[in-house]
């Protein structure tokens, strides 16, 4: 079979690897359908995700048809459409025995530090498998990967309606986010870019106000819509230099502050602006068994996960799309890759 392979930074080829064959743990057998490209596979591609390991078939967002099942299997069987969690998790050490699986000790991330999806076939555990509802197609399933990190990031941030959110970034991770904030129906969602563009979307998607933080004081805009008081909880999801100090000065006392990025590149906060106001800060990594709950919001109506698809490409022209990517045109929303 064919796959998508990272060799080390900016090197990507197609290559010819053995189909998998399931056995023991990996009990399920997956021909790929559609695979959404996500911004850690483009970091993972230039070599700029500290996390991935080399070389790596990349993939995450990964939905497919079940082909063939061992015999103790019962969640899935033949035919049926699934998207697959990425995480994979020791089961023993602290984070798992707190029912962290996301953040264990010994992760290993489908498309990061094990092979990914990007592939005709992949062999997993049914417990990985997450049946798809009929209501959507596998290109449009692949959506239901970023919007597991959005439920992860509310649930981190232990969001209630007597909230004031500000999300920081109105890029894809800011706008899935803010699809997920809206249902939990807190006072105020203040959604903060440098993009009048996206801020336009948000306000269309949402948001209650908006903050070009290039031409408006953040921080001061953000008390201004509050009271005075700050947003209760801030996520950060621009993961820039310098938007942490922000979500980090915009929060009112007791709020809860998430943040989302990988970089390593330092940047300055205060202790003070933490102590002071007993803020809780957070991470928020992939997602802890959300698929379900994603899945069980798209059959209830409470979520349309149509319409993000812009671009398709067959995955054996991944470099044309990984290109486009690299292009930045203005028109990209989810790049997905196709088998057929
Ligand atoms: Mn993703
Ligand atoms: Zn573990």
């Amino acid at each position: 079979m064919k796959a998508v392979r990272i060799i080390k930074a900016n090197d990507l080829q197609i290559v010819e690897m053995e189909k998998p064959v399931i056995g023991g743990e990996q009990n399920v057998l997956v021909k790929m359908k559609a695979a959404g490209i996500c911004g850690s596979d483009v970091g993972i591609y230039h070599g700029t995700n500290a996390a991935a390991t080399y070389p790596r078939v990349i993939g995450h967002e990964i939905v497919g048809v079940v082909e063939e099942v061992g015999p103790d299997v019962t969640k899935v069987k033949v035919g049926d459409r699934v998207i697959i969690d990425q995480v994979t998790a020791c089961g023993h050490c602290y984070a798992c025995s707190k029912n962290r699986p996301n953040v264990c000790g010994n992760l290993q991330v489908r498309g990061v530090h094990i092979d990914g999806g990007y592939r005709e076939y992949i062999a997993v555990n049914e417990t990985d498998c997450y049946l798809l509802p009929d209501t959507l197609s596998d290109e449009d399933a692949v959506m239901i990967e970023p919007t597991t990190i959005a439920v992860q990031c509310c649930s981190r941030a232990q969001l209630e309606k007597e909230d004031s959110v500000l999300i920081i970034g109105a890029g894809a991770l800011g706008s899935s986010i803010l699809r997920i904030v809206k249902l939990y129906q807190p006072r105020k969602i203040i959604v903060a870019d440098i993009d009048d563009a996206k801020l336009e979307e948000a306000l269309k998607a949402g948001a209650t106000d908006v903050v070009n933080s290039k031409t408006e004081d953040l921080v001061k805009r953000c008390h201004e819509l509050t009271d005075g008081y700050g947003p209760t909880v801030s996520i950060d999801a621009a993961c820039v230099k310098g938007s942490l100090l922000n979500a980090l000065e915009a929060t009112g006392n007791a709020g809860r502050v998430i943040t989302m990025g990988f970089s390593v590149a330092p940047d300055e906060v205060n202790q003070f602006v933490i102590t002071s106001k007993e803020l809780d800060v957070r991470g928020s990594r992939l997602q802890n068994r959300k698929f379900q709950t994603v899945i069980d919001l798209v059959k209830e109506g409470k979520i349309d996960l149509t319409g993000s698809i812009s671009h398709r490409f067959h995955f054996l022209d991944a470099q044309k799309a990984f290109d486009l990517v690299d292009s930045r045109d203005p028109s990209i929303r989810k790049i997905v890759l196709t088998f057929e």
